[in-house]
Parts: structure tokens; sequence; C-alpha cells
């Protein structure tokens, strides 16, 4: 039985009822976990207040700022993890951002500083919330993250994402490693395409939809709550022996060759 109850699980990434974050939120609640929601805080508390009228029902004990660029709020975070909650079991990290210019045309005029926060906040992030979860992961834990295939193959216009996307798929691999003998599994979901804010960003999407439609062997995309089955999953002890992997919830699109 997949079973949470018990497991204090912290889901950053939640912007919108489009994320995936939120599938992911809603089916960790829905297996018991107690649950912590960090946003991106804005200068007008739009997000704030946004994220928060969302997640109500899921009785968030923590809710937190959290931009994963301020060194400062991560800090806070995890300092606000250890008084309240002593322990950490789960760490969903589902976040992305590139800049939309850097979403289409040519991948060799991608610029300097947009390749660096591109790979800032999709990848590094990655490592240092890890990093910072470690210690409080004293009973074992399960880190997932959220990948793409454009991470592996050339996709249009995915561009310095799927730069981001692979480096985020060899630090998983390296992070599995580096935490296993603490119990410590760390894996990727990668997601077919989905229409989110994120996703919007990148040019042709509806393009890339309706191509995953025609050609995956479920002849669909996927939603949210698939995909967040599939974290419960990664999050629970039924994946006890699985760590350091990609897991592909696409429709089976990965496995096509035409
Ligand atoms: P989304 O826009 O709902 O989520 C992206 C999140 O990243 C937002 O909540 C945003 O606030 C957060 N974010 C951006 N910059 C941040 C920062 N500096 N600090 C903290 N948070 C920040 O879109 P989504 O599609 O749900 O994206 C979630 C993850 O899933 C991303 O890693 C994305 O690459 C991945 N993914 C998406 C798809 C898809 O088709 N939508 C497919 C595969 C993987």
């Amino acid at each position: 039985m997949l079973n949470l109850t018990g497991k204090n699980a912290l889901v950053t990434g939640i912007a919108n009822n489009r994320s995936i974050a939120w599938g992911i939120a809603q089916q960790l609640h829905k297996a018991g976990a107690n649950l912590g929601i960090t946003y991106l805080p804005d200068e007008r508390g739009k997000m704030e207040k946004k994220v928060a009228e969302l997640v109500e029902p899921l009785n968030p004990s923590l809710f937190l700022p959290c931009n994963v660029q301020d060194e400062d709020q991560i800090k806070s975070t995890f300092e606000t993890i250890r008084e309240q909650w002593e322990k950490l079991d789960i760490l969903i990290h589902c976040l992305a951002f590139a800049s939309k210019d850097d979403l289409s045309g040519d991948f060799s005029q991608t610029s300097r500083s947009g390749f660096n926060t591109a790979l800032e906040i999709s990848t590094y992030s990655l490592v240092q919330l890890s990093g910072a979860a470690k210690p409080l992961m004293t009973e074992g834990g399960s880190i997932v993250t959220l990948t793409y295939l454009g991470g592996v193959r050339a996709i249009p216009n995915y561009n310095v994402m799927g730069v981001a996307k692979a480096g985020l798929e060899m630090s998983v691999r390296y992070l599995a490693a580096e935490l296993g003998p603490q119990n410590i599994r760390v894996n990727a979901i990668s997601a077919g395409p989905i229409r989110t804010l994120a996703s919007s960003a990148v040019g042709g999407i509806l393009d890339m939809i309706h191509h995953v439609e025609e050609v995956a062997p479920l002849r669909r995309t996927v939603t949210q709550l698939e995909v967040g089955n599939a974290a419960a999953f990664l999050c629970s002890d039924l994946s006890s022996g699985i760590t350091g992997q990609i897991l592909y919830v696409d429709a089976g699109y990965e496995i096509m060759g035409m």
C-alpha cells in the first residue's frame, strides 16, 4: 500500500493549478504526507496570495518563500524545517527557468547570462537544496526532481533548457551515489509535455503536445496527477530499491523511433 503517513514532504515549484508540483502535492497529501510548500516570492506578494489560496485544502504545516537564487531564503527555509519538523523525509524539486529569448531560435546564440541563469535556477538548485536537506533526512529520504526528454535528445526550441536538464539528470546520479549510504534516494521523473506556465515559454509547445498525441504509444500526453502518482511512488517504501534513475512518465513517447 502506498502510504506516506508520518512523512514530512517539502514541495517546491507550485505557481498555479497547472503546475506539475501542484499535481504532486495533491497526490502526496492523498497518501497522507505532511506538506511544506514553498513559493517564488514577488514584490507585490501576488504569488504568495495565489499559491496560499490554492494549497489551503491540503493543510500545509509550512508555507515559505524560497527563491533558489537567494541563499538567505534557502537557509531560512531549512532552518524553519529543522525547528518545526525536526526531520525531513521528502524533497520535491519541481522548478526551472530560462529566458523566453533562449527557448526559441538558434541555440548557438544563447547569451552567457541566459545560459548561466538557466543552469543556476534549473540545475544547481537541485544540488543546493539536496545539500541543505541532507542533514535533516536523518531517517533516510527521497528526493525527486523533474526533467524532460530534451535533456537527452535535441528537441526544437528546448535549447539551453536541454543542457540544464542534461546537467540535472547527471546531478541526480552524483547525488544518488553520495546520499545512498544515508538511505536517501534521488530520482527524476521525465514527464511528457504538459501545458504549464514554464512550458508555454518554450517555442512551439502546442505542436510538441500534438506530436506526442499522434505518436506516443498511449496516443496522448500525460496529466499533472499522473506525474504526481509516479512521484508519490518514488517517495514511498514501494520504491525502496530504486535510486539514481530517470523514470519516464510520458505515455511511452521516449521508446519511439519515428
Ligand atoms: P510551472 O511554471 O508551473 O513551474 C515552474 C516553477 O518554477 C514555478 O512554480 C516557478 O515559481 C518556479 N521558479 C522559477 N524560478 C524560480 C526561482 N528562482 N526560485 C524558486 N522557484 C522558481 O511549470 P511546470 O511545467 O510545472 O515546471 C515544473 C518542472 O517540471 C520544471 O522543472 C520543468 O522543466 C519540468 N517539466 C515540465 C514539463 C512540461 O511540459 N510542463 C515536462 C517535463 C518537465
